[in-house]
């Protein structure tokens, strides 16, 4: 896997640092909240797991599963509900925990379907975001990190199902996916 790596973006000395940091805010932000940290499945798991750990406040978690359709390096923004919520939202302060925002059609998607379901508040936190190449008005209510537009893989992140479990985020070489 590391042959197909062309770059180290972040270190996983870097991850931890930055998600203990976004715990600890997150930790006084939903004080007393009871918050539903919801898990965009797939690529968020590993953040997710992590960041909750260094959140010190009750709450629950939940996961959904969408696919969108698009190429494998593109979304589209067509995106469908592959695995619901078990909990409902209504009235609940929920947090959308993200992998990556690159277009925003995802989430904003997302975030659409939980309001009509009456969540009290929804706010995303994601590790990174390319802003560059957003389509869509949205901006992460917390961010890990803001990075260049290239894909990126590891710590959750995949091509094709692959080098989810690399420990850091490196900008994968360009002939793997041409
Ligand atoms: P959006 O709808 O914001 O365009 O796309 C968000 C989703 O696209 C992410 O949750 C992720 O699954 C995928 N994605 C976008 N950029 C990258 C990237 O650089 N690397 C990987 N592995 N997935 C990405």
């Amino acid at each position: 896997m590391e042959n197909d790596i062309q770059e180290v973006l972040l270190t996983a000395e870097q991850i931890k640092a930055k998600i203990q940091e976004l715990g600890r805010v997150l930790s006084t932000d939903y004080q007393g909240k009871n918050p539903l940290v919801i898990c965009v499945l797939r690529g968020a798991v590993v953040f997710m797991t992590d960041l909750i750990r260094d959140m010190t406040i009750p709450l629950e978690i939940d996961f959904m599963a969408v696919s969108s359709y698009g190429n494998a390096t593109r979304s589209s923004g067509v995106v469908r509900i592959v695995k619901d919520l078990d909990s409902s939202v209504e009235n609940r302060h929920v947090i959308i925990v993200e992998d990556i925002i690159d277009s925003g059609l995802t989430l904003s998607y997302l975030i659409d379907v939980l309001d009509r379901r009456n969540a009290a508040t929804v706010k995303v936190v994601s590790l990174l975001d390319k802003p560059s190449r957003r389509t869509v008005e949205l901006y992460p209510d917390y961010c890990g990190f803001q990075i260049p537009d290239a894909f990126v893989v590891g710590y959750g992140l995949d091509y094709a199902g692959k080098y989810r479990n690399i420990p850091y985020i490196g900008i994968l070489k360009e002939k793997v996916y041409q």
